[in-house]
């Protein structure tokens, strides 16, 4: 009878340390009852150091007020408790045993706390498994990382770098939705490039890229973080100045205008002289929407256009 015990004792000692997964019993002012081979491994601690010890003083990096209070309804509900690494990437901080290539620098981890019962039917001790899904959650990493490349990629304009005018336009239909119901002045800019074709046939097609590249640039240091720039079409850009009156927005664009003047843009070691012309107007509550909105900084740059280009003009709705 005893040998069947021992030799029973044994194979679930064995069965304990060659799984490969964390197993720990606590007792319920979490000392450690159960160590496992897998957990003596990652934490480089024998289970004859660890034995009686509190779960807390041997790793600090366990935030104790909060694992308790997981651990309350193992004990008194009789309930088992998951904690998934995208709540918490680890409970125990373990190296990764993946390559340092990866982008682990410790093992991610599942937890599972299930209440062990006495033979009196309370719950004196609870168990821990540890699962380690390092691999999985690596890749779901990478695919969400990429995801977001991708995401960002969908929406950016390969040439400048600025928004596409899809993802500008949906913007520009949010702002206008949102200044539909606050008090704050909003306005839209539209700008193009004064005799492009000429630039175009004087210059190169390269030599046309670089000027829309370098008037980006400038655009996007003349305008605040919180403003949206995009690049509407070739060589038109629309862009979004919240919290902006008519005259703010008529003194961003002159200030484009101004830096667009003054700049000579250098390609095959030739300088090229440029000019733009801008249209601004701000939402009032009179507009019917986003498009016509936008039509009337189109007209407004059509006035620019018209009255001798290399301008600004600003429109009131009232008047237009
Ligand atoms: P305006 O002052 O009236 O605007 O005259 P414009 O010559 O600029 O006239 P328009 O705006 O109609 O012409 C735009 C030209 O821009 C036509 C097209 O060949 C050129 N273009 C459009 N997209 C690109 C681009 O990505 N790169 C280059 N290099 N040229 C482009
Ligand atoms: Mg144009
Ligand atoms: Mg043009």
């Amino acid at each position: 009878m005893i040998d069947d015990e021992i030799r029973q004792m044994h194979w679930q000692t064995d069965l304990l340390n060659s799984i490969e997964v964390g197993i720990v019993v606590l007792d319920r002012d979490l000392r450690i009852e159960v160590w496992n081979q897998f957990m003596a491994n990652h934490a480089d601690k024998l289970p004859s150091e660890v034995t009686g010890q509190s779960l807390f003083s041997l790793f600090p990096e366990i935030e104790e007020k909060w694992l308790r209070s997981k651990a309350e309804p193992v004990f008194n509900l009789n309930t088992p408790v998951f904690i998934i690494w995208e709540q918490r990437p680890y409970l125990f901080k373990f190296a990764s045993s993946r390559p340092i290539t990866s982008d682990a620098s410790h093992m991610f981890q599942n937890v599972t706390m299930f209440p062990l019962s006495s033979p009196d039917g309370t719950i004196q001790r609870l168990c821990m498994l540890v699962y380690d899904v390092t691999d999985e959650a690596l890749r779901k990493l990478r695919i969400e990382r990429l995801n977001d490349e991708l995401k960002h990629m969908s929406r950016i304009d390969g040439l400048t770098g600025l928004f596409n005018r899809r993802y500008w336009q949906e913007q520009f239909d949010r702002v206008y939705k949102l200044a539909c119901r606050k008090h704050g002045p909003t306005s839209v800019m539209m700008l193009d490039i004064d005799h492009f074709k000429n630039v175009n046939d004087t210059y190169g097609h390269q030599a046309g890229d670089a000027v829309i590249r370098v008037l980006a640039r400038v655009i996007q240091k003349s305008i605040r973080e919180t403003d949206v720039a995009g690049r509407y079409g070739g060589e038109e850009f629309s862009i979004i100045l919240e919290d902006s009156t008519l005259d703010n927005a008529r003194k961003v664009g002159e200030r484009i205008r101004r830096l667009a003047e003054a700049m000579t843009v250098e390609h095959e070691g030739r300088q090229i002289p440029f000019t733009v012309s801008i249209g601004v107007s701000e939402y009032s509550a009179d507009i019917a929407s986003a498009m016509t909105w936008l039509d009337y900084a189109d007209k407004a740059l059509y006035l620019s256009k018209k009255n001798g280009r290399n301008q600004v003009t600003a429109l009131e709705i009232e008047t237009a």
